[in-house]
């Protein structure tokens, strides 16, 4: 890049080339400012904010959105953007601007063609569907949320048509997360995927040899168990001066500027793994948001380049890390110190492998990382239905009931433990679930490049020393931004082409030796 500095708005009139390119940067450097105030009201809105402020933080919220699109969506930056990728700088410039102006005028096209009186809907029935969500679920009502689902998918149906036109539905809408993903070519990835799985979870209930997870549920007290994981997180690398830790129903990563990174968690005393795991993976989230060129922020060489490729970095602190033997080497003794009484008659390897334990269960958030992909795959395929007209939202339920004795062999007992779990739908993200196995998928094959490029690296990560996995990862993902697309980053990661292969035989091969059969 040429430019030293974060480009800044130009305060004349642009005539050059490069002129036009440190506007049209500035421009949307300025969008993505107020775009961060939305995140933060966002952020409190899940986690402070009182129960009955939802009404006027929903006027807020289609307040900003509105003047968030008309910013992003003016005819000034249309004309910069049009003249740019028509100059040299967009058809034979340096790659990084030349991708920069194609994203630019990617995203800015995409916006444009969407109505603001869509946008500002969307943004006000969000908030109000999440604050009934909250209640449906806590009722476990489904007639409370039934509505509101009914106007999101309606919404979104017509978000998907307007802003790119000459796609598939829900692949315009999965573009807002996984730019450029067909769900065609996904949908046969997760056939791939899934024909492993199924017989893996089946071989590992079946297992005679079954890890005992019991003394993951013992008494492990909240004060010592936030005293712990924020150790965990500053030890992996989270930088607590640029970001923060708070509680919330729903665990989250989220950004609200290049030196503010909120993430949540949860606590629940009588289960060790929801506050630790939900930290080690928000906190991999905010690893990348914290390893993004920040003097880039919020332009393409500054941005995540996926949802996918966010969801591998959580993954694989979470699991591939977090539940690895090496990991519990150093952080076992650790555990011991915080919690002398659950754990005095335990041992490092007893506790990883209990972390180990696969079990079909009702909750996707809790499920382990075997049977994670199958919740994944159902939503993927329900929410399809749902965009294509093929599944009507009064019909949900039952559909969603349906799938999962099938896959799981468990039928939900309420609606709470089913169709009304997730926050996503109702916070307007249809075509989000994918990525989370997309994540999976990627996890599992940049390990296996790191593994490859460092040595050393289990007996580093033994010795407590996380960095040298953390400087790779800089490297070969954050330090690119959003300038490759996914399947063209983990390429250039790792040197192969994006498969489920990785993950197939890190899941054999660690829960195998975990259930006694690798
Ligand atoms: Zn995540």
């Amino acid at each position: 890049m040429p430019h030293k500095d974060p480009p800044t708005p130009a305060a004349s009139a642009v005539d050059s080339e490069e002129e036009l390119f440190t506007a049209a940067c500035g421009h949307a450097r300025q969008a993505a400012v107020l775009a961060s105030v939305e995140s933060l009201l966002g952020w409190d809105e899940l986690t402070l904010m009182p129960p009955r402020a939802g009404p006027h933080r929903a006027e807020q919220a289609a307040a900003l959105a509105a003047i968030v699109h008309r910013q992003r969506t003016s005819p000034e930056q249309a004309e910069r953007l049009a003249r740019l990728s028509e100059g040299p700088l967009g058809r034979d410039g340096p790659a990084e601007i030349a991708a920069t102006i194609r994203l630019l005028k990617h995203d800015f096209d995409k916006r444009a063609r969407t109505p603001a009186r869509l946008v500002e809907e969307l943004a006000r029935t969000c908030v109000e569907a999440q604050q009934a969500w909250a209640s449906a679920r806590a009722a476990s009502s489904w007639v409370m949320l039934e509505p509101w689902l009914e106007r999101i998918f309606a919404l979104k149906r017509e978000q998907a048509t307007c802003q790119l036109p000459d796609r598939d539905p829900y692949d315009s809408l999965m573009d807002d997360y996984e730019p450029g993903a067909r769900w065609t070519a996904l949908a046969e990835r997760f056939d791939r995927l899934r024909a492993g799985i199924v017989p893996l979870v089946q071989r590992c209930v079946e297992s005679r040899n079954r890890p005992d997870d019991s003394i993951l549920r013992r008494s492990y007290p909240i004060a010592a168990q936030q005293r712990f994981v924020h150790e965990v997180a500053e030890s992996i690398g989270f930088d607590f001066d640029r970001g923060r830790l708070d509680t919330t129903e729903h665990p989250f990563c989220s950004t609200a500027g290049p030196d503010d990174c909120r993430i949540t968690t949860r606590w629940d005393e009588g289960f060790l793994p929801t506050a630790l795991y939900g930290v080690l993976h928000e906190a991999g989230h905010g690893l990348y948001e914290q390893g993004l060129p920040r003097q880039w922020f919020g332009l393409p060489p500054g941005e995540a380049a996926s949802l996918g490729i966010h969801e591998s970095q959580s993954r694989l602190w979470e699991n591939l890390v977090g539940r690895s033997e090496g990991f519990w080497e150093w952080c076992f003794p650790r555990a011991q110190a915080a919690f002398p009484e659950a754990l005095s008659d335990v041992d490092a390897a007893s506790m990883q492998r209990a972390l180990m334990a696969v079990r079909p269960s009702l909750i996707r958030v809790e499920a382990d990382e075997v049977t994670y992909n199958l919740h994944v795959m159902m939503r993927f395929d329900l929410e399809r239905g749902l965009i294509d007209g093929s599944l009507r939202v009064a019909d949900l339920p039952s559909a969603w009931n349906d799938r999962f004795e099938q896959d799981f062999g468990i039928r939900p007992p309420s609606d709470a433990d089913g169709v009304l779990q997730d926050i996503h739908w109702s916070g307007g993200l249809v075509g989000y679930f994918p990525t989370y196995a997309l994540g999976n998928i990627c996890a599992a094959q940049l390990m296996a490049a790191a593994e490859g490029a460092i040595p050393d690296l289990w007996q580093s990560l033994a010795k407590g020393r996380f960095s040298p996995l953390l400087d790779w990862l800089r490297s070969a993902v954050h330090g690119r931004g959003r300038l490759l697309d996914s399947e063209s980053l983990v390429e250039a990661a790792t040197g192969s082409p994006m498969s489920e292969q990785w993950l197939l035989e890190s899941l054999e091969r660690r829960y195998g030796k975990a259930h006694g059969f690798g």
